[in-house]
């Protein structure tokens, strides 16, 4: 089950800012994430391209949705899967990955620009191997060219063409890229958002033209982007802009006690980046966002009083619901 996923009004914040706040909820697909998508379509693409074939291995390097939607697919269609993803990431995605058969390998966090970073590790070995295949979720396009195919379509007639802007967080980008290239063939005039978090690059090249990082480290994962990659080059995009943590847990937050949705930190930030958009188009506008993932793998981090706390970020948090943390 990829695509065709539920778009929702978020009602509270639609209220707050005059304007229609959209979400198309991902964690409806199949293996939980907006990343199934681009799963299928890297597998689909290495069959079409005869470079996987019956028994073969889909490597990849991932920090854990990508590699939870190419294990449930590789399960089911037969295929071996290997995950390479850096050591920093939430125990509860390695659990997930063990447990739908793929082969989970930790690598110590370093730079794209170090050779021993997670994704050459995962080029490294799958050229190794016979019949395997690195998808390469940040520079194979088939990636965005899921989003140029299901998510903007999707959108277009989830909103009867009614669509003012979109707002995305970028990992690899192709969930930005796609639905912007989709879309604004469809209408020039849609406005095309950016949402980074802190820590990441894209805020300030798509606001200043420079790749530099903007200050601090962020609680979200799967999001922020050091370079453009290939799924993002030439992509139609207006506006970056930057949402710190604070305002991502709070509104991951909000997404809990007022909208009724249970979704990790890149969601909660998306929902952010789209109040902000709305903020600075004007009431009567319908912006679209997503909401990426549920929150059930972040129990460790996101979900933990120890760690929000030692971020300084508790105080994002309802009083009321600050006990109720483990
Ligand atoms: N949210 C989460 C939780 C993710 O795992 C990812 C992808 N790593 C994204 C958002 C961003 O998606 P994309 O790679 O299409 O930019």
């Amino acid at each position: 089950m990829v695509g065709r996923t539920p778009m929702v009004r978020l009602n509270k914040l639609s209220q707050e800012t005059g304007c229609e706040i959209l979400a198309k909820v991902e964690f409806c697909n199949g293996g939980g994430s907006v990343k199934d998508r681009a799963a299928l379509f890297l597998i689909q693409d290495a069959e079409r391209k005869g470079q996987l074939s019956a028994g073969g291995t889909v490597v990849e390097g991932t920090a854990g949705n990508t590699g939870i939607g190419l294990a449930h697919m590789c399960s089911a269609m037969g295929y071996k899967c290997v995950i390479y993803m850096p050591d920093n990431q939430s125990p509860e995605k390695v659990s997930t990955l063990k447990l739908l058969g793929a082969e989970v390998r930790q690598v110590p966090v370093v730079a794209w620009t170090d050779d021993n970073n997670y994704n050459h590790q995962a080029r490294r070995y799958a050229e190794s191997i016979e019949n395997a295949v690195w998808t390469n979720q940040f520079d194979n396009v088939a990636n965005r060219q899921a989003h140029i195919e299901t998510t903007g379509p999707e959108i277009w007639d989830d909103t009867n063409g009614k669509v003012d802007a979109i707002v995305f967080a970028t990992g690899t980008g192709g969930t930005l890229a796609g639905t912007s290239i989709y879309l604004k063939d469809k209408n020039p005039k849609i406005q095309t958002f950016l949402a980074d978090p802190q820590g990441s690059v894209l805020y300030k090249y798509f606001t200043e033209g420079k790749l530099e990082r903007t200050d601090g480290s962020s609680i979200t994962e799967g999001i922020g982007q050091g370079r453009i990659t290939k799924n993002l080059e030439g992509a139609p995009i207006d506006q970056g802009l930057l949402v710190m943590d604070a305002d991502a847990v709070k509104t991951t937050f909000s997404l809990l006690y007022d909208e009724g949705f249970f979704v990790g930190a890149s969601s909660g930030l998306n929902v952010a980046g789209a109040v902000q958009a709305a903020r600075l188009m004007g009431p009567g506008h319908t912006v679209v966002t997503c909401l990426c993932d549920t929150g059930h793998k972040y129990y460790s981090r996101l979900f933990s009083r120890d760690e929000l706390e030692k971020r300084g970020l508790l105080e994002c948090i309802p009083e009321a619901h600050r006990h109720s943390l483990h």
